[in-house]
């Protein structure tokens, strides 16, 4: 189903409720990382000048008791901003009542308001967090129109998002239009071939992405610290490498369903300690000794994938090919990230949180088609489940 996006709407002189992501990294009341709120400029400016009133709202953080307001206020956030916008915001630190409704009663055309943390309501009840109707309702009450941009929370259903769509005609935001494009678009129409990469650390945290992968995808190439449960139920010896005990039957299962469509490590970088100096070398995946750790793939394994990718059409990863955070373990990784940059017409897509930081950390943010906002969202996106915040906006 085809969903609208916010130039489906006609905004001007209109109230446009506008939910982003501005869950940003804080520490002692100051944003250490304002990468969400820069992310989220494209369809506000878009709102502006386009003559809407922008009224804009997010969660932040998880707000348990009172205490918890002080350091959880969204303001820091309205006025950064209003900073990237040279442009005044007014921040109403308010989630409802007179304050607020006032404000928006004399907003003129372009003018742009922030309200307050939208979990504020859930001390009293998880009102947001658990989708209070009441809320949902309230909230869609104050605009005209209402545009959904927070991709991160997709996978929820609270107030703030479904709650307001329920109430009132929902479009989608650049960045939520770009996610359901790409990650949507890859998973369910994909180009062929479909290459899925997947590593990262757990078996058990992407079961359900690997079972919907197998379906969709023409080829899975596994690296990361879960290749080592499938090595093991190989019969093979991987020493002290991460293993999931109880999900080698899984492992079998799965590797005996796609036949020669799944793609295993030839070779590691192994390692006596987990540690950059823990460095020992290289080996086949035959030779990995008793005693050692397997932290990264090694290079003919970085060929074969190379090899496996090429004329790729679609390309979706998730999870590391191994420790990126420590130099002597990121080749693997940084090996992969080459060989999708030199794919031609391929739409190659980052899911998952480490991932997207593995490739933005390791310098090739630029040679994707699309990098995830959303850690969490993305993978039960690449699950095949329906996100209820991508659902409920408004059908074209
Ligand atoms: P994502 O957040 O993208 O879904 P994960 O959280 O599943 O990815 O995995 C990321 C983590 O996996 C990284 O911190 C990385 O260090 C770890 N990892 C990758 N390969 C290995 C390995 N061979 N041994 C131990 N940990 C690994
Ligand atoms: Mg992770």
């Amino acid at each position: 189903m085809t969903k609208k996006v916010v130039t489906d709407l006609d905004v001007s002189g209109k109230k446009v409720l506008l939910r982003a992501d501005f869950n940003v990294p804080m520490k002692d009341g100051a944003i250490t990382n304002d990468n969400r709120i820069v992310q989220a400029l494209p369809t506000i400016e878009y709102l502006i000048e386009n003559n809407a009133k922008v009224i804009l709202f997010s969660h932040l953080g998880k707000v348990k008791t009172e205490a918890d307001k002080a350091s959880l206020s969204l303001r820091p956030v309205a006025t950064r901003l209003g900073e990237l916008l040279n442009k005044e915001v007014k921040f109403v630190a308010e989630t409802r009542g007179e304050e607020l409704e006032s404000a928006i009663d004399s907003m003129e055309k372009g003018d742009v308001l922030v309200f307050e943390n939208t979990r504020f309501e859930d001390i009293d009840g998880k009102k947001e967090s658990k989708n209070d109707p009441e809320l949902g309702k309230y909230w869609a009450s104050l605009g005209d129109l209402f545009v959904n941009d927070a991709f991160g929370t997709a996978h929820r259903e609270h107030a703030s998002n479904v709650g307001i769509s329920s109430n009132l005609e929902t479009a989608a935001g650049f960045l939520m239009d770009k996610e359901i494009k790409f990650i949507g678009g890859a998973v369910d129409e994909p180009a062929r071939p479909f290459v899925a990469i997947l590593g990262g650390a757990k078996v058990s945290d992407k079961i359900g992405v690997i079972e919907n992968l197998l379906e969709k995808a023409d080829k899975i190439i596994i690296g990361g610290g879960m290749a080592y449960t499938f090595l093991k139920a190989q019969g093979k010896e991987i020493g002290h490498s991460l293993l999931e005990e109880d999900k080698i039957d899984l492992a079998k299962d799965l590797m005996a369903r796609a036949g020669d469509k799944l793609i295993l490590p030839v070779d590691a970088t192994i390692a006596s300690s987990f540690s950059n100096e823990g460095l020992e070398g290289v080996v086949s995946i035959d030779d990995i000794p008793a005693d050692m750790e397997a932290l990264d793939i090694g290079p003919k394994t970085v060929e074969l994938f190379a090899k496996e990718l090429e004329g790729a059409k679609t390309v979706v990863w998730n999870g590391p090919m191994g420790v990126f955070e420590l130099e002597n373990f990121a080749k693997g990784t940084i090996g992969v990230c080459e060989a999708i940059a030199k794919l031609d017409d391929a739409i190659t897509v980052i899911g998952g949180g480490d991932s997207a930081a593995a490739a933005m950390q390791l310098g090739y943010a630029d040679d994707f088609t699309h990098i995830s906002t959303g850690g969490g969202a993305s993978l039960e996106y690449l699950e095949g489940k329906t996100l209820p915040g991508v659902a409920s906006i408004s059908d074209k």
